[in-house]
């Protein structure tokens, strides 16, 4: 397999290539058709296997799908989050999302703990395509109104595990609630999904499964579908 059969628009295909991956890493092959017919995904995975990018590229390419931002919709906030246990991690997904990105002009805040969060407000007010987040940090955000997800339908939840021991599974639960409830899909089973409807995806990644990440993943996620490398 390779990058050319994976459906990644020219621009992503142009990223990779600059940034030298070769082919696919197995993680990659099996989540980003997943994550381009914005089905949920469970990628039981560790650090190393390309994962990154694997939530990355279907997320940009989610972004590319929508209307471009401009000051009328700006307020209403990023079209994609993505949530990690650390701000070290969060600053590697940022280095990553950078590489994946560098034929567009999306822009990309990160919000996390240890710095100002009155200049990550006013970053965030200048408006971005994309938040990378550690989840204490963001509902902070949130409460201050100087976060507004209202329009964000695209979620990364990395390193899940590692986020539940931090403690931080009520903020975690307080970002997702704070994007648009009437964009989840239905978790009956048989339920159609309306051709001309907006769905949230959900992306999780979790080197292990405890009850609580399998909570979150109940009540989030719809029906998904779990690749374990
Ligand atoms: P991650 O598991 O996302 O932390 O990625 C581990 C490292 O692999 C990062 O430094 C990436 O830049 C690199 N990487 C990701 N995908 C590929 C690929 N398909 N081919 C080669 N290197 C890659």
């Amino acid at each position: 397999r390779n990058w050319a059969e994976s459906g990644l628009p020219p621009l992503l295909l142009q990223a990779v290539e600059k940034c030298g991956y070769k082919k696919p890493s197995p993680i990659q092959m099996a989540a980003i058709p997943l994550g381009m017919q914005q089905r949920d995904v469970i990628g039981v995975a560790e650090t190393g296997s390309g994962k990154t990018a694997a939530f990355v590229l279907p997320m940009l390419t989610y972004i590319m799908r929508q209307p471009p931002m401009n000051e009328e919709n700006e307020a209403d906030g990023p079209y994609a989050v993505v949530l990690a246990p650390t701000r070290e991690l969060a600053q590697q997904i940022e280095e990553e999302t950078h590489k994946m990105a560098a034929f567009t002009d999306y822009r990309v805040t990160s919000v996390v703990g240890g710095q100002s969060i009155e200049e990550q407000g006013s970053k965030l007010r200048k408006g971005c395509e994309i938040v990378i987040a550690t989840p204490g940090r963001l509902l902070d955000c949130i409460d201050r109104h100087y976060a507004v997800l209202n329009q964000c339908n695209y979620v990364v939840l990395d390193e899940a595990d590692r986020m539940i021991d931090l403690g931080f599974e009520p903020q975690v639960i307080g970002v997702l609630d704070a994007m648009p409830a009437s964009t989840l899909k239905p978790d009956e089973e048989g339920a159609v999904l309306e051709a001309n409807r907006t769905y949230r995806t959900t992306y999780m990644f979790s080197a292990t499964m405890p009850t609580a990440v399998e909570r979150l993943a109940k009540k989030y996620l719809r029906r998904p579908v779990v690749v374990v490398i």
